[in-house]
């Protein structure tokens, strides 16, 4: 074992959650913080492995959804703020949520509103029957569509990676390559075990955050917390569309959720910000959060790890069953995955699709009532963990972790920190005026 350096705080996880977690941290403390995380470097799971849009809060129920709708709402001027200061695409696409029969239309009358609950402005929905859908996007079938007309396209990765670099600069130490693989507090301390390829090291700290996504539930395990919940990971994988076909679509074309308390959409038609079209993401499950190719088949045991009884439950269910087998079926047959946006893109064809995207995997919690809707935030003396921090998580960072460090303060666990006050390194990133907007 190494020495036992002491740093004030370790974030561990250098996803979007973490560095806009650390990012506050430095701009509101005058302490020294270190950052760990099993890759080499920052945003390269699922920060980088999404579909990449600035989701606006029209399709998020406003009880079951709160925390994401408000923080959804409320960072979406500042990535705008982030991208037009240091140059990246901000493509405002937007989305059309579209319904194939006639009692889906009542769920896109409730979107708009929970759009409006959820604090948008009314002139960014417009409701269409499928003749104005048409209209727009002449290539896409429907009965009727609701237009959110502020999403935008975006690379969350490079944002992650901007903000990490700011970090750099404000002397946050790095510790990449490395794994959390235990952690215990002792007097007073939380003493952490790191691993990387050349061994194993400690770290003491005063406070761990623990923002390791795909990884966040186990380590909170061995610190003592979530012991109720089970995780399930779905990997979403995405196909290119290839031109000339691709352009002749220019708006996300997203469909409702056949069943909301699953994590199972069909695949989207995509904008991504560099311009170029996808189709994705099915939910094929896989053993374990960083299961990029093939089954994972290695990882099936995981499927054991305690508590059993949540996901067994939900095996257990005929519907999820069948879901869980179609969604293997888009992953192996590309005619089946283009088969399932045909549905509304009629001309889409499987040699259309040129290759195989980035795939991303999302990680549900799931409790002995079935899957969480919300981000978990759990804490405790000496630790802070963020779990089930899911879709749209990228989109709601800066504020979501600007409430998450709120929290802790009130509550105390950041006492032992000397408060300061940087100047914002990013523009119109101000804490105050979040937090009191929350
Ligand atoms: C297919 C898909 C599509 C999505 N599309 C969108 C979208 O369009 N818009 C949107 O807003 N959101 C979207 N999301 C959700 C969004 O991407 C996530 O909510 C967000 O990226 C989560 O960020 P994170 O920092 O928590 O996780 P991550 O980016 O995964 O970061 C966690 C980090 O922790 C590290 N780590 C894990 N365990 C350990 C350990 N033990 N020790 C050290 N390090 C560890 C990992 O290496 C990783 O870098 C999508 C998600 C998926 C899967």
């Amino acid at each position: 074992m190494a020495d036992s350096p002491e740093v004030d705080v370790l974030v561990v996880g250098a996803g979007v959650l973490g560095v806009t977690l650390a990012y506050w941290l430095s701009t509101l403390y005058d302490c020294s913080i270190a950052m760990a995380d099993l890759a080499p470097s920052a945003a390269m799971h699922t920060s980088s492995r999404n579909t990449g849009v600035i989701h606006r809060p029209y399709y998020l129920n406003p009880e079951k959804k709160r925390t994401f709708a408000r923080t959804s709402l409320l960072s979406h001027p500042m990535w705008e703020r982030l991208a037009k200061s240091a140059g990246f695409p901000w493509k405002t696409a937007g989305t059309f949520n579209i319904a194939l029969e006639e009692e889906e239309v009542r769920v896109l009358e409730e979107y708009h509103r929970w759009g409006l609950a959820n604090g948008m402005d009314g002139s960014e929905l417009e409701l269409m029957d499928g003749r104005g859908v048409a209209s727009r996007e002449p290539e896409v079938k429907c009965v009727a569509g609701i237009l959110s007309k502020t999403d935008v396209s975006v690379d969350f990765g490079a944002f992650t990676r901007h903000i990490w670099r700011i970090l750099l600069a404000r002397g946050v130490r790095f510790l990449g390559g490395r794994r959390v693989v235990s952690a215990a507090k002792t007097g007073g301390k939380v003493v952490v075990a790191l691993r990387d390829a050349r061994g194993s090291s400690t770290l003491g700290c005063k406070f761990v955050i623990n923002a390791a996504g795909g990884g966040a539930l186990a380590l909170a395990n061995r610190l003592g917390f979530g012991s109720g919940y089970a995780q399930l990971n779905f990997r979403g994988e995405y196909w290119v569309v290839g031109e000339p076909f691709a352009s002749r679509v220019s708006t996300n074309i997203y469909r409702p959720p056949k069943f909301p308390q699953y994590p199972f959409l069909d695949p989207h038609f995509v904008v991504r910000a560099d311009g170029t079209r996808q189709i994705g993401p099915n939910a094929v499950a896989v053993p374990g959060p960083y299961v990029y190719s093939g089954a994972g088949l290695s990882k099936a045991l995981s499927f054991l790890d305690r508590p059993v009884w949540p996901k067994a439950r939900l095996f257990a269910n005929g519907d999820f069953l069948t879901m869980v087998a179609g969604e293997w079926r888009s992953s192996l047959s590309k005619g089946a995955m283009c088969g399932r946006v045909r549905n509304f893109i009629p001309a889409l064809r499987a040699g259309m699709l040129r290759s195989r995207a980035v795939f991303g995997v999302r990680c549900s919690v799931v409790d002995g009532s079935g899957f969480v809707p919300e981000a978990i935030l759990l804490r405790g003396e000496g630790s802070a963990h963020i779990i089930n921090y899911n879709s749209p998580g990228a989109t709601g960072a800066p504020a979501f972790s600007a409430m998450v460090l709120d929290r802790l303060k009130r509550d105390g666990f950041l006492q032992g920190l000397r408060s300061r006050d940087a100047p914002s390194a990013i523009p119109g990133w101000d804490y105050r005026s979040v937090v009191a907007r929350l």
